[in-house]
Parts: structure tokens; C-alpha cells; sequence
């Protein structure tokens, strides 16, 4: 959404399909472009983390089915086990892994963490549905149960802050950066004030003196001050505030990324300048805001070098250690021979089919 009559430019009802995204979600196709999406390329730095958590996952699953896994460690393998079916998950064909033998068993357990991470990734999507739909139109809208307590967060939030609808200048809408490749989706920006409310003033305030002007809260008040950030929700299942660089790595690209892509149209504009970011951190017992440093420097030291790292590693990376990289002049000369060989033969089969 773009606030300031830009709207009106924006006709939400056109079926527009001019940005997708890839099947395995780490690529946006912009006009048939391919632009690396940028939290799958920050997630590639925070995989330290999950080893220990995935590992967890799965030593807990052990206990809590041990009679499965009783079961399981004397059946045979059913040798299945890696069959991938393209069919929808609740059909069962006889290539079906058989989920029941010892290696189908381990690979179930093993694969805990996977099963986890697409539950939370799918509540933060509708956490943020709900939050979207919130911008456009003041209200809450209907909403699954698992998700009611985060959502409950989000109302207290946007009430702290004395956050109206209005105040929402952009929601989510697609970053694109042509020059490094990349996009990806910010939740918006939106304008503080100060009078709303003492959360939004003191928050003011901090960037305010950051910045070396020192202006109480109250003061800020008094002046009317606003500030526009650029905010990312985060939605936590544990009750207890945790932040990490990556939080600001990401918003320091988006706020330096120069096109808005408005979503669900082909409709681009500049992106608007900000004060600053701010993650907001959605739990089952409350929310968290934290002011994130994302300025130039968070976005030339931290960002670039970690999304041009990903970059590489995807499009060179299995190609640096790979036998057929370096090749013997023989060999290259051999498939050159070849080549030569097939272009003849295409060239000639016409005549002979004549
Ligand atoms: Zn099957
Ligand atoms: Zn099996």
C-alpha cells in the first residue's frame, strides 16, 4: 500500500502475475527476471543456531514415540525410503515411502525440524496477512485460532503506539535492487508520532539522540514529532525477546534498495527515505520493538558482502570444486571434434530425410 494518492494509481482487482516466486521460494521473478530473494540469502547465515535446535527436535520426537521406534527396529527397510511421490500428500501410491520400517522411521524423526520450520514459516505469513489486511483497513480480520495470541500482540502494538491505518505509508510490497540482483519483501514503513502516544514519543526520542539531537520524549510531544521506520514483524513461539544481527543485515538492505515494486501490480516508484528500522517482535505473551542500525555502513560491511557470499556459492559454488571445471586440452579438443561432428549432422539430415 502506498499511502498519498499513489493509491489511486494502483487498481488492487487486476490479475497482474508479473512477480512470482520461484517454487523453492529463493528466487523472485520480476518480469521474467531472476532476482535472489534476500531472506533466503540471510538464512544461509543463520544456520548455526538451528544445528543444535533440529538436533533437539529430533532426540525429543525419539522419546515421545518410542514405540514407534521399538516397532520400526524390526521391521526390514522397505527400500522406498528416498522415493520423492508427485502426488498431494494425503494420496499414497505403491512407491510411497512406507513410513513404518526402521530407515522411513529415522528419516521421520530426522526430518522434525523441516516439518517445524514450514508450521512456523506458514503462521508468520498469516500473522502478517492479518497484519496487512490491518493497513488497508483498520480492522481485524477473521483468523485461524493457532495464531489468535500473535495477532493479540499486534493489536496491542499498533494501540501503544497509537498506530492508525493511516500512518501505514507502505505495506508490504516487493524491494528490488536491479544492480546487485536481488529483492525482497518489506513489511512496510510506517510514521510514528510522538503525541500519540509516551511509547512513540520515546521512541522519537532514542533515534533523535542517536542521531546527537537531544530532545526529550516530552518534548517531542510537545513538537509534534514524527518519524517514518521501515518495520519488519517477527513472529516468536518462546516467550522471551531475542534479536539478531540478520534482524538488521535485512533492513538495511531493504531501506537501501531503490525500487518499490507495488504488490499486485506492475507499478514501481522510488523508495521512500526513512529514519531508521525497527523489528517488531510478535510472541504468544506480548510484543518486543528493538531500533535496528541499518544505515549505509550496516548495508555496504554487512549486507551486500553477505547476500554477494550467498550469490556466489549458488552460481559458482558447485562449479569451483567440481571435477569437469579443469579439463585436459585433449579432452576439450575431443568435445570440440564432437561438436563439429553434430553440427554436420544436423546440417545434413534434412537432405538424407529427403
Ligand atoms: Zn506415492
Ligand atoms: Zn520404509
Amino acid at each position: 500500500m502506498i499511502g498519498e494518492g499513489a493509491e489511486q494509481m494502483i487498481r488492487r482487482d487486476l490479475p497482474f502475475h508479473s512477480v512470482e516466486e520461484s517454487d523453492d521460494g529463493r528466487w523472485y521473478i520480476i518480469d521474467g527476471v531472476r532476482f535472489m530473494s534476500v531472506t533466503t540469502a540471510l538464512n544461509a547465515l543463520d544456520k548455526r543456531g538451528l544445528v543444535p535446535w533440529a538436533g533437539g527436535l529430533a532426540a525429543e520426537l525419539s522419546f515421545l514415540e518410542l514405540p514407534t521406534l521399538v516397532a520400526a527396529s524390526r521391521k526390514k527397510p522397505c527400500e522406498r525410503t528416498w522415493n520423492r511421490c508427485k502426488h498431494d500428500d494425503n494420496e499414497t501410491c505403491e512407491r510411497c515411502p512406507c513410513r513404518v520400517c526402521r530407515l522411513c522411521v529415522q528419516k521421520w524423526v530426522g526430518d522434525r525440524h523441516k516439518r517445524e520450520t514450514a508450521r512456523r514459516s506458514d503462521e508468520g505469513v498469516r500473522v502478517h496477512d492479518v497484519a496487512e489486511w490491518w493497513s488497508y483497513h483498520g480492522e481485524i480480520k477473521d483468523h485461524d485460532a493457532d495464531i489468535a495470541l500473535y495477532i493479540k500482540s499486534f493489536g496491542q502494538f499498533v494501540d501503544d503506539y497509537g498506530i492508525t491505518p493511516e500512518d501505514v505509508l507502505l505495506a508490504e510490497a516487493i524491494l528490488v535492487n536491479r544492480e546487485v540482483g536481488a529483492a525482497g519483501q518489506t513489511d512496510g514503513i510506517i510514521r510514528f508520532h510522538a503525541e500519540r502516544s509516551e511509547a512513540a514519543a520515546k521512541l522519537i526520542s532514542r533515534i533523535l539522540a542517536a542521531r546527537g539531537e537531544r530532545v526529550s520524549w516530552r518534548k517531542a510531544q510537545k513538537l509534534k514529532l514524527t518519524v517514518d521506520l521501515i518495520i519488519d514483524y517477527k513472529s516468536r513461539e518462546n516467550d522471551e525477546a531475542k534479536f539478531y544481527p540478520e534482524n538488521a543485515l535485512q533492513l538495511a538492505g531493504y531501506r537501501h534498495f531503490p525500487v518499490i515494486r507495488v504488490k499486485n501490480s506492475d507499478v514501481e516508484i522510488p523508495m521512500l527515505p526513512v529514519d531508521g528500522g525497527l523489528v517488531i517482535q510478535l510472541r504468544p505473551d506480548g510484543y518486543s520493538t528493538r531500533l535496528v542500525v541499518c544505515d549505509r555502513f550496516t548495508y555496504e560491511h554487512g549486507f551486500l558482502p553477505a547476500l554477494r557470499t550467498y550469490q556466489w556459492v549458488t552460481e559458482h559454488g558447485a562449479a569451483a570444486v567440481s571435477s569437469h571445471t579443469f579439463v585436459l586440452p585433449e579432452t576439450l579438443a575431443a568435445r570440440e571434434r564432437q561438436a563439429a561432428k553434430d553440427r554436420a549432422g544436423a546440417e545434413q539430415s534434412p537432405a538424407e530425410a529427403a
